[in-house]
């Protein structure tokens, strides 16, 4: 159901113009396959996805010999879920049972870096794990004091330092207070300005190299956030973290603010990482784990 409402936007354009090529057409033919492209290709699907998927479909028509339009929705749908998890995606998270688990969350001023957190914190919460948040981000004006309001929001602590002190620092702090606290997992904020980019990425690996060496085998997980919004934009970004630090999964917020959901598919197909929550609304309990059926059935009436 949280699929349905946040991806509100994205269904009513979607699908209510699926809807409308279905009626239309009745039969299939090339022009309905053309037409079809087009709304994917609008959707934000990114166009060589939607030519490789448009493909398979006409051959999956041809196999199962599907002559009606109102037939091929389900196919649709399954070649939707296919490019947004393939085989072999974990989009769980890497959490260590019996020892900490270092959650490093990394992305670009403004993409919603610490709604999510706070939201993730949440989430872990009311799976019974015990969460600390480290404010990483000493650079954003702001950024400190928001964290901690998302920290008393959700009851988890904030470790943090004043502003403009060494994150690297603080990520020590963290792990520290962490540790004696006996928690389950630190979530880890950390800057993203962009005007430089150089010092932002030597900072990440700066902080990086802290857990590492603070924690074996962390950070657990380097989450990239994304904002689902910008389109092409979100793409760049995450190419240039990638480079930067190995991120090992995404997390895509403000899909309800968009009614071009199919940018995650264009995401997950340009960096082959498994896209593991998403963000429907501003809410404490609006990130949610990522399922790709739950996705498709948000999409569609
Ligand atoms: P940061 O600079 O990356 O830490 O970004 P923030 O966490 O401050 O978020 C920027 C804005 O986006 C805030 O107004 C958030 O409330 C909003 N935001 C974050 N995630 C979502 C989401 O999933 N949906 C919506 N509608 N807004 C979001």
């Amino acid at each position: 159901e949280k699929f349905k409402t946040g991806l509100e936007k994205t269904r009513t354009n979607f699908s209510g113009k699926m809807n409308e090529l279905v009626a239309r057409y009745r039969k299939v033919d090339e022009d309905f396959f053309e037409e079809l492209e087009e709304l994917l290709i609008s959707a934000d699907v990114g166009v060589s996805n939607v030519m490789e998927l448009v493909d398979e479909l006409k051959e999956e028509v041809k196999l199962r010999n599907i002559k009606d339009t109102a037939d091929i929705q389900p196919v649709i749908s399954e070649k939707l879920a296919g490019l947004l998890e393939k085989d072999g995606d974990d989009t769980s998270l890497n959490i260590q049972e019996q020892d900490l688990t270092v959650i490093l969350v990394v992305g670009v001023n403004g993409v919603g870096k610490t709604t999510s957190i706070g939201k993730l914190a949440h989430h872990l919460k009311t799976e019974g794990k015990s969460v600390v948040l480290a404010a990483g981000d000493t650079f954003r004006a702001g950024a400190i004091e928001q964290l901690d309001v998302w920290g008393e929001r959700v009851g988890v602590p904030v470790i943090k330092q004043q502003a403009g002190s060494d994150p690297a620092a603080v990520m020590y702090d963290a792990v520290a207070a962490a540790k004696s606290r006996k928690a389950d997992v630190l979530i880890c904020d950390t800057a993203g300005r962009l005007q430089n980019k150089v010092n932002l990425m030597n900072e990440l690996a700066k902080v990086k190299r802290v857990i590492e060496r603070e924690v074996p085998g962390a950070p657990h997980e380097v989450l990239l956030v994304l904002d689902a919004t910008t389109g092409q934009n979100a793409l760049a970004q995450a190419k240039a973290f990638g480079q930067a630090t190995d991120v090992t999964g995404l997390v895509l917020t403000k899909l309800d603010g968009t009614a071009k959901g199919g940018i995650v598919i264009a995401v997950r197909q340009e960096l082959d990482i498994p896209v593991k929550f998403i963000g429907l609304g501003e809410q404490k309990d609006d990130l949610q784990p990522f399922n790709a059926e739950q996705f498709v059935y948000g999409l569609f009436k």
